[in-house]
């Protein structure tokens, strides 16, 4: 699946504010939004005065969005789709289905230290649902499904547990129940906004689509 590959934090800056993308470096004062919290490029500078329209508010929520989460236009576009066509509440549901995807869940459990490294982690083989390999990073996650990060290298057991001490202050969300001292969890209930952790205002973005 086609991803993007230019530099995170160029992500950040246009967003004008902090995504997360790069893990540790993104708590350091070498955080390229802490130094320049204006979009990129030439005119990016002069750019942090325009006032932006109903439309500019819409589009930059669901760039905001779609990049916290790594995904391309398309792929985007489709998870708003099924959410379009589910019963209960656009926004909510898109939310969910973001929230519910198996490289996130890793990422949500502090088991790698951005969404980008948890891809990996599943691209390699490293992740089970239900004690069976699923590769495949944007796999959604169920309700009573166990997500187990397996593996017999030292090395990168090592550095897992390190990630976890580093973003031991990072709350896992409720839907997850960590079982202590494993790489392992279970889906106890479906994600809610609160859970997301991020603001997001998804209405703009069924705003947006709904055009
Ligand atoms: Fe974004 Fe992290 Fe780069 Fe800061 S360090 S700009 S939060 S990706």
């Amino acid at each position: 699946m086609a991803r993007y590959t230019d530099a995170s934090c160029r992500l950040c800056r246009r967003e004008k504010q902090k995504l997360f993308l790069k893990g540790s470096k993104c708590t350091t004062d070498k955080c390229a939004v802490s130094k320049r919290a204006f979009p990129p490029g030439q005119h990016g500078a002069t750019q942090i005065r325009k006032k932006e329209s109903n439309y500019g508010v819409q589009l930059r929520e669901k760039q905001k969005v779609k990049r916290l989460y790594g995904l391309l236009e398309r792929q985007f576009k489709h998870y708003f789709r099924i959410a379009e066509k589910a019963k209960g509440v656009t926004g909510l549901t898109l939310l969910q289905l973001l929230e519910r995807r198996l490289d996130n869940v890793i990422f949500r459990m502090n088991l790698a230290s951005s969404r980008a490294e948890a891809r990996q982690s599943v691209q390699h083989g490293l992740v089970y649902v239900n004690d069976k390999r699923v590769d495949i990073p944007s796999y959604t996650v169920s309700l009573g499904d166990e997500i187990t990060l397996k593996t017999k290298r030292d090395t990168f057991v090592k550095k897992v547990k390190e990630t976890q001490e580093t973003f031991k202050d990072r709350a896992v969300p409720k839907w997850l129940q960590v079982v202590p001292n494993e790489f392992r969890s279970k889906v106890v209930a479906m994600p809610t906004k609160e859970d997301v952790g991020f603001p997001i205002q998804e209405q703009l973005i069924v705003e947006l689509y709904s055009k």
